[in-house]
């Protein structure tokens, strides 16, 4: 690139500048190097950078590509990588199916909250980088056969934390699922409520699950899934109400972290303490389900948990 400037310019006559204009750094810096330094560069750089990403499970390097394709699932030990939720919206609804709710909703800084930093930068600085307006994406799609209500968290946007926004919004979707008789597929991961909101963020625990008991008495099926990780409010509302509570490989999952449960016990935590296989194993949550095996078993549950309905509307 730099080379094709340069030649434009010099070809523009009308500058003088071609004369004055240092060459690149790096080829004055080559001068001088022994060719042993530069054959050392010349393999360092077959690896690109931002084409790999390494397994914190089993330390191998993974190749970026793959591992998109792989769900964002290492191909050696099959440890879950966290995944966007668009991603995870494409994964498990039919093409074209997914018809999302309430997309330009966005959180008021009621506060006036000042941290580290504002909170309306916050906000604005996450939606930049994230291309979210906040930590859930809602919609009516279709997964196998089934018409479903979804909501998909994601934690890439301020720690999937649970605001005014994400409460709304789910509490709205429940609603719809609820009025169109629709069964619903929470996906949860979550750091908690959203400090940033106060109060306004512990009391979309209590909306969410008022919402969730509206269908429930409809006696419309709810699975909740909860995937790395899912924790506090979120785990101690919606989350775990579920009529099949689901979970990720390797997940965390628990309310307060071990730390605080260690100090207030004074106790020894157990091995695998908050753990998708432990609480599997205690009876919290039904079944640990691979991602890549996600929509197939949503389809099975959907079909065993709608039949009823199906055989009741028939009749009527
Ligand atoms: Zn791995």
């Amino acid at each position: 690139m730099a080379t094709s400037l340069f030649t434009k310019k010099t070809l523009g006559l009308e500058t003088a500048e071609p004369a004055v204009t240092p060459p690149p750094a790096n080829n004055q810096t080559n001068f001088g190097k022994k060719p042993k330094l530069a054959s050392a560069k010349s393999k360092k750089k077959e690896i690109p950078e931002g084409l790999w990403t390494k397994c914190p499970k089993c330390s191998t390097m993974v190749f970026d590509k793959e591992l998109d394709e792989n769900l964002k699932v290492c191909t050696h030990c099959q440890h879950h990588f966290p995944i966007g939720s668009r991603e995870r919206i494409h994964s498990l609804v039919e093409t074209c199916t997914f018809e999302e709710m309430d997309a330009e909703m966005t959180s008021v800084d009621s506060l006036q909250f000042t941290g580290v930093a504002s909170y309306a930068s916050k906000l604005l600085e996450y939606q930049r980088s994230t291309g979210l307006k906040d930590a859930v994406i809602t919609g009516l799609c279709r997964i196998g056969e089934h018409r479903t209500a979804l909501g998909v968290m994601d934690f890439s946007f301020l720690g999937g934390s649970m605001g005014s926004v994400v409460g709304e919004k789910l509490a709205r979707l429940i609603e719809r699922a609820t009025e169109k008789g629709l069964p619903l597929i929470i996906i949860s991961t979550s750091g908690g409520a959203r400090m940033y909101e106060g109060m306004f963020s512990l009391m979309q625990m209590a909306k969410t699950c008022g919402a969730l008991a509206y269908h429930a008495k409809a006696r419309f099926p709810y699975i909740s899934v909860l995937t790395h990780p899912t924790t506090a409010g979120v785990m101690a509302s919606y989350a775990t109400v579920g009529d099949l509570i689901l979970a990720e490989p390797g997940a965390m999952i628990g309310f307060a972290g071990p730390r605080v449960i260690k100090d207030t016990t004074q106790a020894e935590l157990p091995p695998g303490f908050q753990t998708a296989e432990f609480l599997l194993d205690h009876g919290l949550i039904d079944a640990i389900v691979p991602r890549k095996e996600l929509k197939l078993r949503l389809i099975e549950y959907l079909g065993f948990l709608t039949a009823g309905q199906k055989v009741a509307g028939n009749g009527k």
